[in-house]
């Protein structure tokens, strides 16, 4: 299924910066606008099989197209299995897949134009919201309530724990963006990388977006290093470092949100101890 999807997140990656139908025409060679036969649009085989070129005019097709498939395969089946062995609701593994399909098409947009196409993060924003209110186990930490609260507010509540991950995540990069904008005295921060991370602690919630916002430089370094000294354009993406922070943070959420309790204890320590 993953697979399958990747295909279509690939269609996605393509044409929604270029502003065009996801659904018509069918999939063609950009090159020589052969329309692509359905023994040639089978994820990662048919490439394979192609030789990664295409069959009329033997035009090299991008390994982005096998690879973002392999990768939403490899993401889903983790999702998956992570959701099972938790004993999740499917409903939790439809979320974060869900998620996981925006973050792909913002990271392979945002690698190649340098954007985060709004077309992700307003369809996303409010998809977190309904998610949210769908299943409840998608907002971990307030499982803890669950025993206080009729159905219907224990659902209200896990809304508002959507929109406060929103809040945080979004505010802490625009936060970023204004900081670094009267340090460096340029824009330091996107615009779309706010409306990522609002989309994205939407998702997971507030604790894990903080968590997201300090794990994600961490990858950002290892690509920052290389284009610090070998390019002249000292410009990187940060879409696809918030992205692989928020996979890596989903799967590991016990132990990041585990971290988060214990600062929250600390600084309750800290505050009271002013207090007293
Ligand atoms: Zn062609």
């Amino acid at each position: 299924m993953g697979l399958a999807i990747g295909s279509f997140l690939n269609v996605c990656i393509y044409r929604i910066p270029r502003k065009k139908s996801l659904i018509l025409p069918r999939s063609f060679c950009p090159e020589c606008n052969t329309p692509v036969r359905w023994y040639d649009n089978i994820p990662v085989l048919s490439y394979l099989l192609l030789w990664g070129r295409c069959r009329t005019c033997k035009t090299k097709i991008s390994i982005r197209y096998p690879l973002v498939e392999l990768l939403t395969g490899y993401v889903f089946a983790h999702l998956y299995v992570f959701a099972h062995y938790r004993h999740e609701s499917p409903c939790v593994f439809i979320g974060y897949a869900v998620l996981s399909c925006a973050l792909i098409i913002s990271t392979f947009v945002d690698l190649e134009l340098f954007v985060i196409p709004n077309e992700v993060t307003f369809i996303g924003i409010p998809l977190a919201l309904v998610f949210s209110a769908l299943c409840p186990g998608l907002h971990n930490e307030l499982n803890t309530l669950r025993n206080f609260s009729l159905v219907g507010i224990y659902r209200l509540d896990t809304v508002i724990a959507s929109m406060l991950g929103m809040l945080v995540g979004g505010g802490l990069i625009f936060l970023c963006g204004v900081i670094g904008k009267r340090v460096f005295r340029k824009d330091a921060m996107g615009f779309g990388d706010v409306k990522l991370m609002g989309m994205v602690g939407g998702v997971v919630g507030w604790k894990l977006a903080v968590a997201i916002f300090f794990v994600a430089p961490f990858f950002g370094l290892f690509m920052a290093i290389p284009v610090l000294i070998f390019k002249k354009v000292h410009l990187i993406p940060y879409g696809p470092f918030l992205s692989l922070a928020t996979l890596v943070c989903i799967l590991l959420q016990d132990y990041f949100i585990g971290i988060i309790n214990v600062y929250i204890q600390l600084f309750a320590i800290l505050f009271a101890g002013f207090h007293s």
